[in-house]
C-alpha cells in the first residue's frame, strides 16, 4: 500500500471516501474466542453456529389431549385411558390399541401412539375417551428434526448475532459460540493545558474531554479500552506515552497532530515504527486526521477538538472497530435526512454541521444545523443530535435538500 496521501484536487487533503477506503485495507478480522451465549448478543460469529440437537428432540404433542394409534380413531370408538403424561415425562411403556395416554403440550409421544385427539374434539366418561371423528396420523405431532435437524447452520460466519440467533442457539442445545476477539483500544491524550474531568480550574487550562468521549464511542462499538494518563506536550513525554500505547490493537491518541511547535505525535509514532498511511482529509472538523499502522496495530491521531474527535471517531474509528470484530461489511453510518433550513460547506471541505435530527411526518430525518457551528463548540455539539453532511462540493443546498447525517 502507498504511504503517500493522494491530494485531492490539489488541497494536499484525502478524500473522506478514499480515507475510509484506506483505513479498512488495514483491517483483518481479530481471532476468534469462545464465549457463552449469554455474552454472545452483538458479537460476530467467526464460524458456523450449528444446533446441537435436533429440534424438536423428540416426536411431542402440540396440544392438551390424548395420545392414540389413528387407525382406533376410524370409525371412531370408545378408548381405555390408560394414564396421564405431563411435559417431561417419558411413557413408561408403548401405547397398545384400544387405549390412549392423556398428554400435554409438549410431552413426549409414547411410542405406538401415531396421533393426538386434541381434548376438544373428545368426549370423555370416566376412564373412556371417544373422539368426535377421525385423527389422521400425525396430528397435532411435532415430528423430531421438523423445525431443526443436528448441525444446521443457525448462525453463519460473519452473522452479527441479533436475539433471534442467540435464541436460536439456546434452543438448538448450544451452550457456547465462536466470535471474534474485542479489539483493544488505548486511549492517550496530549495536552500541557489539559485538566482531569472534574478538576478545579486553573488559570490557561482547560478541562480535557476527549479520553473519556472515545471511551464512551469505542465501548459502545464493541471495544476493550485501556486509557492513559493524560500526555504532556514534550517530546520524551509523547514517546513514552506512545510505547505503552502500543500495546493493543488499536491506539488512539488525541491532539498534537496538527503542525504546531508543541504537537510530538507524529515523530512520536514515526520513531516507533508506526508507518503513516494518511495524514489530512478533506474534512471540517478534522482536517488533520493521521492514520498509521505498525504491523496489526492500527494508531488513528485524532485532532484535539472536541468535535473533531467526535466526527473522526465515527466516520473512521468506529467502523474500523466493527470491521475487527468481523463486521465485513461496516462502513461509516450514514443515514439519509434531509435539510430543514438551506446549508453550505466551509472552505472547501466537506463539512459536518452539529444538527438537531428529528424525525418529520414522513419518517425522514429532518436536519437543522445549530446555529454556532465550529470544531471546538462543545455547546451546539450538546444541543445536537449528530451532525449532517455537506460534501465540498455542494454549493448552498436548498432546504429540503437529501442529504447523509451522523448520529452521535
Ligand atoms: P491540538 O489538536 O492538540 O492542536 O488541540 C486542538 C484544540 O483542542 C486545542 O484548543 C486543545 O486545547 C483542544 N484539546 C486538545 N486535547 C483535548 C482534549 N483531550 N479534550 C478537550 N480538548 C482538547
Ligand atoms: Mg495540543
Amino acid at each position: 500500500m502507498s504511504t503517500k496521501p493522494t491530494s485531492s484536487a490539489g488541497t494536499g487533503l484525502l478524500e473522506i471516501g478514499e480515507a475510509w477506503e484506506r483505513v479498512a485495507a488495514c483491517v483483518s478480522p481479530l481471532p476468534a474466542v469462545s464465549v457463552g451465549l449469554d455474552a454472545a448478543l452483538g458479537r460476530v460469529a467467526a464460524e458456523d453456529a450449528v444446533s446441537a440437537v435436533d429440534l424438536p428432540p423428540f416426536d411431542r404433542s402440540a396440544m392438551d389431549g390424548f395420545a392414540v394409534l389413528s387407525s382406533d380413531t376410524s370409525p371412531p370408538r370408545g378408548l381405555e385411558v390408560v394414564g396421564e403424561l405431563a411435559a417431561g415425562e417419558v411413557a413408561p411403556a408403548p401405547l397398545m390399541p384400544g387405549t390412549a395416554l392423556g398428554i400435554t403440550t409438549g410431552a413426549a409421544l409414547p411410542s405406538g401412539a401415531d396421533a393426538v385427539l386434541r381434548i376438544e374434539d373428545a368426549k370423555v366418561d370416566g376412564s373412556c375417551v371417544t373422539p368426535v371423528g377421525p385423527v389422521a396420523v400425525g396430528t397435532s405431532v411435532r415430528y423430531r428434526g421438523e423445525d431443526v435437524a443436528g448441525g444446521a447452520v443457525l448462525a453463519s460466519a460473519g452473522c452479527a448475532l441479533g436475539v433471534q440467533h442467540v435464541t436460536a442457539l439456546a434452543s438448538a442445545g448450544v451452550g457456547s459460540v465462536a466470535v471474534h476477539r474485542r479489539p483493544v483500544v488505548h486511549v492517550l491524550a496530549t495536552g500541557t493545558e489539559l485538566l482531569e474531568v472534574g478538576a478545579a480550574p486553573e488559570p490557561g487550562r482547560i478541562h480535557e474531554s476527549n479520553r473519556l468521549t472515545l471511551r464512551m464511542l469505542a465501548e459502545r462499538a464493541g471495544a476493550e479500552v485501556v486509557v492513559h494518563p493524560v500526555v504532556l506536550d514534550e517530546p520524551a513525554a509523547t514517546a513514552a506515552a506512545v510505547e505503552a500505547g502500543l500495546a493493543g490493537d488499536v491506539l488512539l491518541v488525541s491532539g498534537g497532530v496538527s503542525v504546531g511547535p508543541h504537537d510530538h505525535v507524529k515523530p512520536a509514532l514515526q520513531e516507533r515504527g508506526v508507518e503513516e498511511v494518511f495524514w489530512r482529509v478533506r474534512l471540517k472538523p478534522g482536517k488533520p486526521l493521521w492514520f498509521g499502522r505498525r504491523g496489526a496495530t492500527l494508531v488513528f491521531g485524532l485532532p484535539g477538538n472536541p468535535l473533531s474527535t467526535v466526527a473522526c471517531f465515527l466516520l473512521f474509528v468506529g467502523p474500523a472497530l466493527r470491521r475487527l470484530q468481523g463486521e465485513a461489511a461496516a462502513a461509516p453510518p450514514y443515514v439519509p435526512a434531509r435539510l430543514a433550513v438551506p446549508a453550505r460547506p466551509a472552505d472547501g471541505r466537506t463539512t459536518l454541521l452539529t444538527a438537531r435530527l428529528e424525525r418529520g411526518a414522513d419518517g425522514v430525518l429532518e436536519a437543522t444545523p445549530t446555529e454556532g457551528q465550529g470544531s471546538h463548540l462543545t455547546g451546539a455539539l450538546a444541543a445536537s443530535d449528530g451532525f449532517v453532511v455537506v460534501p465540498h462540493d455542494a454549493g448552498e443546498l436548498p432546504a429540503g435538500s437529501a442529504v447523509q447525517a451522523l448520529l452521535v
